[in-house]
């Protein structure tokens, strides 16, 4: 059986677009009318999932507070650690598969054991529209008893695609992407960018807010990625520093000098302890033992400082010459390793 496997901490804030469906279900609960299925429909990318597990919390917490889980309680502290016995996650197997008949059934055979901590038994089931027919056949019974104190909360990202007869089974919790403005302010604070960088996000991953924190994410991976085979390529004299600064002259240079800091702060720890156990950046643990062997403490701490002498610059101008900058530094990097 498959015991929960993922869980935001409690402590995280709800998204400031939910207060309503927040509420709503706190409310609900309160009152002693919690359904027994939820379904939670909007687009994707919006935070329905932390929404679906905040709501979790709450509901399994021993002793809730006013407005959030009160963090303390055993509930809690599972939740927050290792997971929870009787919180269930059912997801497809693979990303964009269907959710499988025989997952619906192992499904049904935790409804049929009770509540390890004598509390809510939660079930978390996304995306509901990828239940295929018998999936769905198969869940109907537990949609209809699940049995005392549980709740089932099931995600949906296109509505219309799921079954009639699931839909009518469950209370609807509508999820709205939030407006311009409040999601432009939430990627300001949780990307650390300008509001200009936030809005133009935003507008690429049609507003929704989380969906630009991973498309920002991801992109910087590939950047990285990019940049440090690029660093590589450097030693091995595969590519000069001009051809190099050229390549990245469209990149956020803060950003590469900030990511070379941190492979020069690596070679440091490995010349100053004589291991790469502290290395940070274990992907490129090869070419940093290999620089640290081959270079010297003065040149990689001058590297190190000019960096630093450039980036704080970069705050200052306004218009640096970016080419010359990162070749400059580019060829201090080549050299690093010659004698
Ligand atoms: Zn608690």
């Amino acid at each position: 059986m498959e015991i929960s496997d993922r869980y935001h901490s409690l402590n995280a804030a709800i998204y400031p677009w939910f207060e309503e469906q927040w509420q709503r279900v706190l409310r609900l609960h309160n009152d002693n009318h919690l359904p027994h299925a939820l379904l939670l429909s909007g687009m994707p990318g919006i935070g329905k999932a932390r929404l679906a597990e905040s709501i979790a919390g709450y509901v399994m917490c021993h002793q809730p507070q006013t407005n959030s889980a009160c963090g303390q309680c055993r509930s809690c502290v599972l939740l927050n650690s290792s997971g929870h016995p009787d919180l269930y996650f059912l997801r497809p197997e693979e990303k964009g598969k269907p959710i499988k008949v025989d997952q619906v059934r192992q499904l049904t055979e935790f409804m049929h054991n009770t509540a390890q901590q004598g509390g809510y038994r939660v079930v978390v089931l996304e995306p509901a529209e990828s239940m295929n027919i018998s999936a769905a056949n198969a869940l109907l019974k537990t949609l209809e008893e699940p049995g005392r104190d549980t709740l089932l909360i099931l995600i949906t990202h296109q509505l219309g695609q799921v079954l009639p007869t699931v839909k009518s089974r469950c209370q609807r919790l509508d999820c709205h992407p939030p407006d311009e403005t409040v999601a432009v302010e939430w990627l300001v604070e949780a990307l650390s960018v300008e509001y200009q960088e936030a809005l133009q996000l935003l507008k690429v991953v049609h507003g929704a807010p989380l969906a630009g924190v991973d498309f920002k994410q991801q992109g910087h991976q590939a950047l990285r990625a990019d940049f440090l085979t690029a660093l590589r390529d450097i030693l091995r004299q595969r590519k000069s520093p001009p051809e190099v600064a050229g390549q990245f002259l469209k990149a956020d240079l803060d950003l590469l000098l900030g990511w070379l800091q941190g492979l020069l702060a690596d070679i440091t720890r490995i010349l100053l302890m004589g291991s790469d156990e502290l290395v940070r950046n274990k992907d490129m643990q090869k070419m940093l033992k290999g620089v640290a062997k081959n270079s010297t403490k003065d040149k990689i701490f001058t590297l190190a400082d000019l960096i630093q002498f450039e980036r704080l610059g970069l705050q200052r101008r306004q218009n640096p010459n970016k080419q010359l900058l990162l070749e400059r530094i580019l060829i201090d990097w080549s050299a690093l390793v010659r004698t």
